[in-house]
């Protein structure tokens, strides 16, 4: 058996120093202006490209490390440079993880290539879920998928809304309801390939932080999809459409985890260390500055009312790791989440990062106001984190929900 040791190995450390040096060299310095211009960062991505830190490769390495931490390494250094190109950067992999999910091994070497494209013509992909009356409530998803069995085709209708890369995608997974008696349970993931007719990017959304990704609705027309688009083949839907019948007839029917639900387990722990990157970079930035900014004649960290602030800060940061940590491990040594470990890191990282960076923003005090400083843009950043992939609200539903084992509401 393993010792316990939370010491990264000399690989670990190498590649945290290889994608930290990409983020510090690369992302960081372009982020201002990202963030101004709200635009896709496609130049930063092909560097990303270049150099290997986009592509499935390079995830697959991180995904596939035996203690779990090469994602949540991966995601920190990435969102310590700034969260909206980070975001850019790996916001194809939501995706990638929908088919990874729910696809059988030829879809997933069919289409997550294509998601991806190649150095010289770099592609994005996105994970259409959420809808404007469908965000916590999955289940409320009015998107259609109706099987033409004469054409073996899947016919796509609906709006799909806040989509990362939505519309500007070269590959869309889209869930949509088969059954939609069935409520979550009847949904499906579906890959709409490259320039299918039908597909249309609707809004593009003006946001309030990680403005260099692009987030979008998508509108579904009768877009026509071949048969074996339907991630996990139509034998497998029928199977589980089958038995949440039954189970439904027979009155229960809980256990059957629906196609989206599976992509937001897998991803939160990765959300977390977004955060926590996002939380880090902020509390770097405001410890240099209270240790070199003077007033009364002596630097402001001087003061234990700054001096405490930033030792909180780091505390809750350092917690808010561990957590995210424990359920990649978990998650990679196959353990199930049975205290909900993976929404309970995603909840304490997301909040933190809100906390620290707005603190970081007061120690800064002016100056951490104006755009001088990188502290506003990643305080507005940070605000995403206890929003997307499920809420704040909808993580501690969770937690008490398996805690307790009882259906809070
Ligand atoms: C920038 C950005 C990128 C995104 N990217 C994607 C993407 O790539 N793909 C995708 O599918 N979606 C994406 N989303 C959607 C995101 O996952 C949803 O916004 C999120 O799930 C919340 O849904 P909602 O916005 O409809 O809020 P609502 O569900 O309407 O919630 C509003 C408020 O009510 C609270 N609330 C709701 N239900 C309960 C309850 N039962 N108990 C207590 N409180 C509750 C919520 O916590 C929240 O505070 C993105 C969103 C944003 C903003």
């Amino acid at each position: 058996m393993a010792e316990f040791t939370l010491e990264l190995n000399d690989d670990q450390k190498q590649v945290r120093d290889w994608i930290h040096g990409f983020a510090a060299d690369v992302i960081r310095p372009a982020a201002a202006e990202w963030d101004e211009r709200e635009e896709t960062p496609w130049p930063v991505i092909q560097e990303a490209a270049k150099v290997g830190i986009y592509s499935l490769d390079f995830y697959a390495q991180q995904f596939f490390d035996p203690t779990g931490l090469g994602i949540p390494m991966a995601m920190e250094e990435l969102f310590w440079g700034d969260a909206g190109i980070a975001l850019s950067i790996v916001g194809t992999g939501l995706a990638a993880v929908g088919v990874l999910a729910n696809g059988t091994e030829e879809q997933i070497g069919t289409w997550i290539p294509q998601m991806y494209g190649d150095a010289a013509d770099v592609k994005v992909a996105a994970f259409c879920s959420s809808e404007p009356d469908a965000g916590s409530d999955v289940a409320a998803m009015r998107t259609r998928a109706v099987y033409d069995e004469a054409k073996d085709e899947w016919v796509l209708n609906g709006t799909k809304t806040w989509a990362t890369n939505g519309g500007i995608a070269n590959v869309h997974v889209v869930v949509a309801a088969v059954d939609p008696e069935l409520g979550s349970k009847g949904h499906a993931s579906f890959i709409v390939p490259p320039n299918t007719p039908g597909l249309s990017q609707g809004q593009k959304f003006k946001k309030h932080g990680i403005r260099a990704s692009h987030t979008a609705e998508v509108v579904l027309e009768d877009v026509r999809i071949p048969g074996h688009c339907l991630l996990g083949g139509k034998d497998k839907l029928d199977d589980r459409l089958a038995r949440a019948r039954e189970r439904v007839k027979a009155g229960g029917g809980e256990r059957v985890k629906n196609a989206a639900m599976a992509t937001f387990e897998a991803s939160r722990p990765a959300v977390g260390a977004m955060a926590v990157g996002t939380a880090r970079a902020a509390y770097e930035v405001a410890l240099d500055y209270a240790k070199t900014r003077t007033q009364f004649g002596r630097p402001i960290i001087d003061n234990q009312g700054i001096a405490f602030q930033l030792a909180d800060m780091r505390t809750q940061i350092d917690a808010a790791r561990l957590l995210v940590w424990r359920a990649s491990w978990m998650a990679s040594a196959g353990k199930p989440f049975t205290s909900a470990e993976g929404s309970m890191s995603k909840l304490y990282a997301s909040e933190t990062a809100k906390k620290v960076t707005a603190q970081a923003i007061q120690i800064l005090g002016g100056n951490g106001y104006t755009r001088e400083y990188p502290v506003e843009r990643m305080h507005r950043d940070a605000a995403i984190y206890t929003i997307f992939e499920g809420t704040s609200e909808i993580q501690r539903l969770v937690i008490a929900r398996t805690l307790s084992g009882m259906p809070i509401r």
